[in-house]
């Protein structure tokens, strides 16, 4: 594929093939050597694990072209940490956290034309995704299972400004209490799909969802954790077993408190308490933070102060801060950088 009929600027967020992805299989008790691949399809039973019972978990990452021309991924550590407890709750044999690293440069280094320039806004997105793949028909976990990864270039989440979103409080639920909400796995998004096409047929871009104990704490949105302003510039995030430990939440923390000086806490939200921040973000890889311009539940608008224009000021902050510190502008913490060579 020609990667020079690329209009980087454009690009929306979807799948586009690029040459070459990773492969290793898990049979007999142990992973394979792991092999580079061109074929982007998978041949597998009609019975295997993952189509009959879902197992199968993800994650997501991006490589970065940074100011002085590097290629880069941010924290990937991180992601193999994360692939590993996911696997663990579904049962999947764990991908080691070396291999995986190994996986990302392998596959990062040999889709180099694809990985945007600087200066683009555009990203090279990778796809790690591990799945059941033998036959499974009485429910248990499946034997056999495949680790791969792919990448798919994506354009700037924000084309022509960072607009704030408008997101409603729903009425479906996300994550049960000692389910699975705290890790990366397909099933939470399934049962999200219908939550999320309902919610855009209302007009929101968004769901919020609360705790489904209680309903009155905040949890997340289908795909990224909130981070709220206070009228002081304090930063607070919602505290609960059953949110996704987003690595940009949690890089946003540090650099909220280490770059910026800024107070954080992290504790239980209350709905109640939304009317009293000034700023609201959401959180994840591929946006880094977009920002909350109003929340309503069920009919009850909740404005806040940073409007409908713009990133609240301390949202753009963090943002600036953090993407300087992908892209090489800003000096990173030791070891959030890792170079593809
Ligand atoms: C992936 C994901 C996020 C964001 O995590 P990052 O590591 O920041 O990309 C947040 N919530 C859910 C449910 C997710 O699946």
């Amino acid at each position: 594929m020609d990667n020079k009929a690329m209009d980087w600027s454009n690009l929306d967020f979807g799948y586009r093939k690029t040459n070459q992805r990773y492969v290793s299989n898990y049979k007999g008790g142990a992973w394979d050597d792991g092999y580079m691949t061109e074929d982007d399809t998978i041949t597998m039973s009609e019975c295997a694990g993952v189509l009959q019972y879902a197992q199968t978990v993800f994650e997501g990452m991006k490589a970065y072209t940074t100011e002085d021309g590097r290629i880069v991924t941010f924290r990937p550590d991180l992601n193999a940490d994360r692939m590993i407890d996911s696997a663990k709750r579904l049962e999947m044999p764990v991908f080691p956290k070396d291999r995986f690293i190994d996986a990302i440069e392998k596959v990062v280094s040999a889709n180099k034309d694809f990985v945007p320039p600087y200066g683009s806004g555009a990203t090279l997105y990778i796809r790690p995704y591990m799945f059941g793949i033998s036959p499974v028909i009485g429910v248990k976990p499946a034997e056999d299972y495949q680790f791969r990864v792919f990448t798919t270039p994506v354009g700037p989440y924000f084309k022509g400004g960072a607009k704030p979103i408008t997101i409603k409080v729903s009425d479906f639920d996300r994550a049960a209490p000692n389910g699975t909400g705290n890790i990366k796995a397909g099933l939470n998004y399934a049962m999200s799909l219908h939550a999320i096409v309902t919610a855009h047929k209302e007009g929101y871009d968004e769901n919020m969802y609360l705790d489904p104990q209680t309903r009155s704490k905040v949890e997340e949105t289908g795909g990224a954790n909130f981070l709220f302003v206070t009228k002081d510039n304090e930063i607070v995030t919602p505290q609960s077993d059953s949110i996704l430990p987003s690595i940009t939440r949690r890089s946003l923390v540090q650099v909220a408190r280490d770059y910026l000086g800024l107070k954080v806490t992290e504790r239980p939200i209350d709905i109640s308490e939304l009317s009293d921040f000034a700023e609201c973000g959401l959180c994840g890889t591929a946006a880094v933070i977009s920002p909350v311009g109003k929340v309503v539940d069920h009919g009850k608008e909740i404005c806040f102060a940073s409007g409908m224009d713009e990133m609240g000021p301390i949202t753009k902050k963090l943002y600036d801060t953090l993407t300087g510190i992908q892209m090489g502008r800003i000096e990173a913490p030791e070891g959030w950088i890792h170079e593809i060579v």
